[in-house]
């Protein structure tokens, strides 16, 4: 990496450990089978997978083909690995030992044409309206006959909303579609879905947010911790006087003399933009507001009365402001905050 870099993302892998077993806890008798799709939300999947392997974990889920071939070769043979995306090429999937999600009756027939030792889940649509067989479609759907069918599985649309109608309909739609492939192992619950309770859990849950440290519900939880650290250094310091502007758009205007501090990270760094101007960022232990917009390679920030060089560094997220707070402050979903994250900045895992 460059010899000195801006920004520093420090994954640590202590907590991603503490959140797998607590997942695992919350989980009760169901397998745990983390999603590493996205490069494992952003974080790395070269080092979350294999590390969540020699934790325990035994199943994957990836979304693209690509990232299969890939979690292939970082595992190796033994642990199964889930495409969530469908079935396109039967003997791409053979020839790594990756397992399809089917998604359409058309998926199922070409699975059932292909090399019978490629086993395969089934997704049941229950009302995401996305991906999957539509529940009256499954009737139809062929006996796998020498094929193996290994899972039976369904997505939440509104896991993160505990209250929310959906939820059961999806539950009650779910339990039916799966009757029709008796003995098969089923699995329904994402991250949030894990919290709804036990009914949800099945035979297996597939968490990817709450692994790299997003509450379940979009809010810190007690059982999660964070995982992913962003920091990123000053580069100048300048002291701005009262009816000064601050960069582009000169949005924000100093009401009196004030500090500032210009940092190295913008959003070709995956800091969003929409995080101006109400994020905040931790200088010194203290909370401080951006001033004006992020933009490409460096945001700014309120130091004022603060004894800060042009080495200091201050945490975006992390400890002292957690995943689903930056995401609001964002606009946005920590899912979003992470899988941004660019790759300029180094990653360091601890
Ligand atoms: C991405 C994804 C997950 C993981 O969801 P989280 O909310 O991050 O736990 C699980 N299942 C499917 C089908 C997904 O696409």
């Amino acid at each position: 990496m460059s010899a000195s870099p801006t920004a520093r993302l420090n994954i640590d892998l202590a907590a991603l450990s503490h959140n797998y077993a607590a997942l695992k806890r919350a989980a009760g008798s169901a397998e745990v089978a983390p999603v590493v799709k996205a490069d494992a939300y952003g974080l790395g999947m070269a080092a979350v997978a294999p590390y969540l392997a020699r934790q325990g974990a035994r199943t994957f889920f990836v979304a693209r083909l690509a990232e299969g071939l890939a979690l292939r070769t970082l595992v190796g043979v033994d642990p199964v690995i889930y495409v969530l995306d469908g079935l396109t090429d039967p003997s791409a999937f053979a020839a790594q030992r990756l397992r399809p999600v089917l998604n359409t009756a058309e998926q199922f027939q070409l699975w059932l044409q292909g090399p019978s030792n490629v086993e395969a889940a089934v997704h049941i649509d229950t009302g995401m309206n996305r991906l999957g067989v539509r529940p009256d479609e499954v009737a139809a759907l062929p006996d796998p006959g020498q094929h193996r069918l290994a899972l039976v599985m369904s997505h939440l649309a509104c896991g993160d909303e505990p209250n929310h109608p959906l939820n059961a309909q999806q539950l009650t739609a779910f339990r039916a579609a799966a009757d029709r492939f008796p003995g098969v192992a089923r699995s329904l619950a994402n991250s949030p879905g894990i919290y709804l309770g036990p009914d949800y859990g099945f035979d297996l849950v597939r968490p990817g947010i709450c692994l790299y440290g997003g509450g379940p519900f979009g809010l810190a939880h007690p059982d999660i911790q964070p995982v992913a650290h962003l920091s990123a250094r000053v580069l100048q310091i300048r002291d701005l006087k009262a009816g000064e502007s601050v960069g582009y758009g000169a949005t924000f205007v100093a009401e009196r003399d004030m500090t500032l501090a210009t940092i190295g990270l913008g959003y070709a760094d995956g800091l969003l933009r929409s995080f101006a101007p109400s994020g905040f960022v931790t200088v010194q232990g203290e909370r401080r507001p951006l001033t004006g917009r992020v933009s490409m390679d460096v945001f700014t920030v309120d130091v004022t009365g603060m004894h800060v060089g042009d080495r200091t560094w201050v945490e975006v997220l992390g400890s002292s402001q957690n995943l689903d707070e930056v995401a609001a402050a964002a606009g946005t979903i920590g899912y979003e905050v992470l899988t941004r994250l660019g790759a300029r900045v180094p990653r360091h895992y601890g």
